[in-house]
């Protein structure tokens, strides 16, 4: 740790949360040098979905590695991005009767994000974009202008343009009915709100405390963008490839978007890989009119296609993974009804928010849960809420470790509270 604090930037972040180094890792274990072993239920950030190391999902890599197989060739047409494409279509694409291409972009979230607006902005011949209270789109300028958070937009230092933000679902409280402000204000030729190119939205808000959106606030938005003429663009980065028990996270409102956004769990193994799926009708690029050295590398592909094989052909997984979910959230439930309901809990499916409502009891929590061997990370506007984002693939008996971890954490951070 030594050279880590002495060597690399201040802006480090994890490593301050979660001070060690780690040497290897399998499916939700991490082993550090010291040869502690501690469960992940961070899966780098929604990045590892099907854990670390996936075996299965290295094997594929290893033989592709092992065949010569192009590993960098910009984007041109290789087979594992035939392969990647054919998987994608005829195992998630056609059982759910949606058709759209793919744009692999740059490899990062980001990345495809700005892809996605500055193809609605090129359509539309307009520069608003309509994005919501907490949302998190990612870092550079484009997205960090569509994201709420505070403390990453300062740190931009320039004006954060084209965006206006409008209250997400749940957020003016539940007598409200936000979509409907939403609505009026897009209607109204005199609300001081430009016509956006896109709406863009996360149907549960992962880096803004695992606020969960309804169907009909979905379905509402989705119909409005459709009105006002904006292209409806739902950002599945985190919440996608399984996360809240489905492949997408907008299925079970049945939402059809112009353009979804993919990437930290879409290769399967934590390779970068992120890509936009967009309907045929407004995939307006002129050939090689965004481009990008790192587009679809076609190890992320092996592997991706692999995960997709391995886990989709099927309802299975699915059905296991809602199953962990309910699980998890039964036990969360239980926690937070011990401790006089002060605390909430939110997700769906495989991912859960436990609102401590402070800063101090969440960061309190993850520390001592970090030294009894849990990795846990926080989010929400001021961290106040302890985020679950464990394997899909983890275990019931390890889950259920973890989550007795966070619970003596939690207690114990109560009581020292109590007793200082
Ligand atoms: C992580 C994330 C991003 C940004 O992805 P990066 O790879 O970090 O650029 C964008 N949107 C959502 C919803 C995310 O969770």
């Amino acid at each position: 740790m030594k050279t880590v604090e002495t060597l690399e930037s201040n802006v480090r972040s994890y490593s301050r949360s979660f001070p060690a180094v780690f040497s290897r890792a399998r499916g939700s274990i991490m082993f550090t040098e010291g040869g502690r072993k501690v469960i992940d239920f961070l899966s780098g950030a929604g990045a590892l979905n099907y854990g670390h190391n996936n075996q299965e999902i290295k094997a594929a890599i290893s033989e592709y590695l092992e065949s010569d197989g192009v590993v960098h060739g910009l984007d041109m047409a290789t087979p594992a991005k035939v392969e990647f494409m054919e998987t994608f279509s005829s195992v998630i694409l056609r059982e759910r009767t949606l058709s759209y291409r793919f744009q692999f972009t740059g490899p990062t979230g980001a990345n495809a994000v700005e892809a996605a607006l500055k193809l609605s902005r090129k359509i539309t011949g307009r520069h608003n974009v309509i994005s919501f209270t907490n949302g998190y789109h990612g870092q550079s300028l484009g997205a960090i202008a569509a994201s709420g958070n505070r403390f990453y937009r300062k740190a931009s230092s320039i004006p954060l343009s084209g965006t206006t933000f409008m209250p997400y679902d749940g957020y003016l409280g539940s007598a409200d009915s936000p979509a409907d402000y939403v609505r009026k204000v897009l209607m109204d030729e005199s609300s001081g709100i430009d016509l956006p190119a896109a709406i863009l939205v996360e149907t549960v808000q992962g880096e803004g405390g695992i606020n969960v959106a309804g169907k009909e606030w979905l379905q509402s938005i989705q119909a409005l963008a459709k009105e006002v003429g904006a292209i409806f663009i739902v950002d599945d980065i985190q919440m996608g490839c399984g996360r809240t028990g489905e492949f997408f996270s907008f299925e079970f409102a049945a939402l059809s978007p112009d353009i979804v956004v993919m990437s930290k769990s879409l290769s399967g193994y934590g390779l970068p890989l992120s890509m936009l799926l967009i309907k045929e009708a407004i995939d307006a690029w002129e050939p090689g009119e965004h481009t990008g050295t790192f587009r679809g590398n076609n190890l992320a592909l092996v592997s991706g296609k692999a995960a997709l094989t391995l886990y989709w052909r099927n309802q299975t997984f699915s059905q296991q993974v809602q199953r962990l979910g309910a699980f998890m959230r039964r036990r969360l439930d239980a926690i937070a009804h011990q401790h006089g309901n002060k605390f909430a809990v939110r997700g769906r499916g495989m991912v859960c928010g436990f609102d401590c409502k402070t800063t101090e009891i969440a960061e309190a929590t993850s520390h001592r849960a970090f030294e009894k061997g849990l990795i846990i990370e926080r989010c929400g506007p001021t961290d106040q809420v302890v985020k679950f984002l464990p394997a899909l693939t983890i275990d019931q008996e390890t889950l259920g470790q973890g989550l007795d971890i966070f619970e003596e954490s939690l207690t114990e951070t109560l009581n020292s509270a109590r007793g200082s």
